[in-house]
């Protein structure tokens, strides 16, 4: 069955979304509306849409799945406007690298029988623009979906399926958690990363050029300093609280280093570093790694919104990677919602949760 996407904002992220979908086995319609006349041009030209429309309203009416793609302050508006004209039974999500105030803001404006769920790949480039769109840029990467008591099972298990599809380890997370962890795993990183490629410029006399004898350490540590500053002020400002928090933390703990190096402490100076090496070298990586025996965990529940963010955030909260989702109804109210997990430990830790969460749960080996 023919299943039409419509990818509003065709930059890096929209771009690359519409062209992964393409090479999908399935057949998906894959619709494209950009404000930007170029974009869809190259859009069209490379075949990552199928056709472009002129409006998002357009766009939004004649699909099944709804991208927002826009810069993070226009995408409470786009999602709006999209729901006025969406279908019934339409599902619309956006890729906006804050979640929290994006979720409050629309949420309102849902109409009963259009859906909408938060989203945001943990994959990009400090490229922009269709030209860099990769239709592999999902692959073995985080998608975080910030599902909420409103959410629809039997929508979020259709996106699941197609984020999964196009290679994303798909993660459940509340959205103001969503939004205090990538303050501290994105959004500070990218201030560090320009405070020190700005720090690294001043220094830079009419004598001495520093920058000539950057090597790979400066250079991998301000490589996302040349992202687009348009994209970051959005993003500073509308998860304000949690990046402010966190550059306090930062500042805190490098006056805690400056201190030791000032007192010439060198047992607390080999504490901080030591303790850096060690989580870094544990850093888990999902880049590569294979997929384990597949686990499936049958969870009978009763057909109400709230259910599947409730297990999916609680799979979620403990950073395991639902494979697939199934929901296999055994009448309209109740069912049994089906979740591949990989590897053992990880299906066992999931089962435990949702037990001690009041779930009856039944783990199964895939054979
Ligand atoms: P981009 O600049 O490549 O694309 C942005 C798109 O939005 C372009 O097609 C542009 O024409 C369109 N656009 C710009 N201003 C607009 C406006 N005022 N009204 C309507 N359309 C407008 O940027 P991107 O990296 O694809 O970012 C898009 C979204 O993806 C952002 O919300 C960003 O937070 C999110 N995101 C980006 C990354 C990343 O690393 N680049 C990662 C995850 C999520």
């Amino acid at each position: 069955m023919k299943i039409t996407v419509s990818v509003i904002g065709i930059g890096l992220i929209g771009g690359s979304l519409a062209a992964a979908l393409k090479q999908q086995p399935e057949d998906y319609e894959v619709v494209g509306y950009n404000r930007n006349a170029s974009a869809i041009d190259e859009a069209l030209k490379r075949r990552i849409i199928d056709r472009a429309v002129s409006s998002p309203e357009e766009a939004a009416s004649v699909a099944d799945v709804i991208f927002i793609a826009v810069p993070v302050r226009k995408i409470p508006e786009y999602v709006i406007r999209a729901a006025k004209s969406a279908k019934k039974g339409a599902i619309i999500t956006d890729v906006g690298s804050t979640k929290a105030n994006i979720i409050a803001e629309v949420e309102p404006h849902i109409p009963e029988g259009v859906h909408f769920i938060g989203g945001h790949p943990m994959a990009g480039s400090e490229r922009t623009g269709v030209s860099s769109a990769n239709p592999s840029l999902f692959k073995n990467a985080h998608y975080l979906l910030t599902p909420t008591d409103k959410t629809d099972m039997a929508a979020y298990k259709k996106l699941h399926s197609m984020l999964t599809s196009v290679g994303a380890n798909v993660l459940a997370i509340d959205p103001q958690k969503h939004d205090q962890a990538v303050a501290i795993i994105s959004h500070l990183p990218h201030m560090v990363a320009a405070v020190l490629m700005n720090l690294a410029s001043s220094e830079t006399s009419d004598t001495e050029n520093i920058l000539m004898l950057a090597a790979g350490g400066f250079k991998d540590t301000t490589r996302i300093a040349a992202g687009s500053p348009r994209m970051w002020v959005d993003i500073c400002l509308d998860n304000r609280e949690a990046i402010i928090y966190s550059i306090e933390k930062i500042s805190n703990m490098l006056d805690i280093l400056r201190h030791a190096i000032n007192k010439g402490d060198r047992d607390k100076i080999k504490d901080m570093l030591e303790r850096a090496q060690s989580a870094r070298l544990n850093l888990p990586s999902v880049l590569g790694k294979e997929m384990g025996r597949l686990y499936e965990l049958y969870i009978p529940v009763t057909d109400r919104p709230g259910v599947i963010s409730d297990i999916t955030l609680t799979v979620g909260q403990l950073g395991i990677n639902i494979e697939d989702i199934e929901i296999l109804h055994a009448t309209e109210v109740s069912g049994t919602i089906r979740l591949t997990i990989p590897e053992k430990e990880n299906a066992d830790k999931a089962a435990r949760a949702l037990t001690e969460r009041g779930y009856e749960v039944d783990l199964r080996t895939v054979e």
